[in-house]
């Protein structure tokens, strides 16, 4: 087996036990996060039978999807989004996680193509305050959802958070647990909602027993990345 098919069986295994041990009743899914790794890796995960595949910048996706067009991929958008970048992603994604402001979720509902299944979003929400990272304070959440539950070429699923990085267990359940709990606010006022994403490949586990629906794993399934550095070069390239 090849490192990436090993890495993928290790990973759905611990996703596995994870659900065990916290007596979890959710269905829990794979996000492969595919940003920075060539469509060659992507192909080889997809054999190993991986299909669902989450990136973060819009010219580097649509390289990629151009190349894999036979695979059957369910593409995942989970980048902050420019407003001038709406179009192509509501063309060329079946989900969007990362929805922060309704200006945006108006544009991917215009744009979306009428021979496509409404875009399945999710709101982004901030519950760590850092002004770095995207997304929507606890408090707005409500206005929002209840927005984009009328546009009706998206349809709401839930929630998505990138909480502060820490390496303290206790402190990664705490932020899980704070996003769990706006979840869990909007299903008691009726919101169909059916989606948690969070969950990366330092924390999935965690993730898992907070309830998280959707794990968007990135290095521990495919390695190392190219530097951050170089990353936001190529957002640069992009505009
Ligand atoms: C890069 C990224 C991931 C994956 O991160 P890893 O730590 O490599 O698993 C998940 N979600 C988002 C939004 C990302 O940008």
């Amino acid at each position: 087996m090849s490192t990436i098919s090993n890495h993928l069986q290790d990973i759905l295994a611990a996703i596995q036990s994870a659900k065990v041990n916290a007596a979890c009743q959710q269905e829990v899914k794979l996000l492969a996060v595919s940003k920075a790794q060539p469509a060659q890796v992507i192909r080889e995960a997809y054999l190993a039978g991986q299909t669902l595949f989450g990136e973060n910048y819009l010219q580097e996706a649509l390289d990629k999807q151009a190349t894999l067009t036979e695979l059957a991929i369910e593409w995942h958008f989970i980048g902050p989004i420019q407003s001038n970048k709406t179009q192509p992603i509501a063309q060329h994604f079946s989900w969007v996680h990362s929805i922060d402001r309704l200006k945006i979720a108006q544009r991917l509902n215009d744009a979306r193509p009428a021979n496509l299944a409404p875009l399945q979003v999710c709101i982004q929400v901030n519950i760590g305050d850092e002004s770095t990272k995207g997304g929507v304070a606890a408090h707005e959440l409500e206005s929002l959802a209840v927005a984009i539950t009328a546009l009706p070429r998206l349809k709401l699923r839930g929630l998505m958070a990138i909480p502060p990085p820490t390496e303290d267990k206790n402190q990664q359940r705490a932020q899980f647990k704070q996003v769990r709990e706006c979840y869990d606010t909007l299903l008691a006022k009726g919101f169909a909602l059916d989606t948690l994403s969070i969950g990366m490949s330092d924390d999935y586990p965690i993730a898992i027993e907070q309830g998280a629906t959707i794990v968007r794993i990135g290095s521990a399934l495919f390695g190392a990345r190219k530097k951050l550095v170089e990353i936001k070069q190529d957002i640069k390239n992009e505009d």
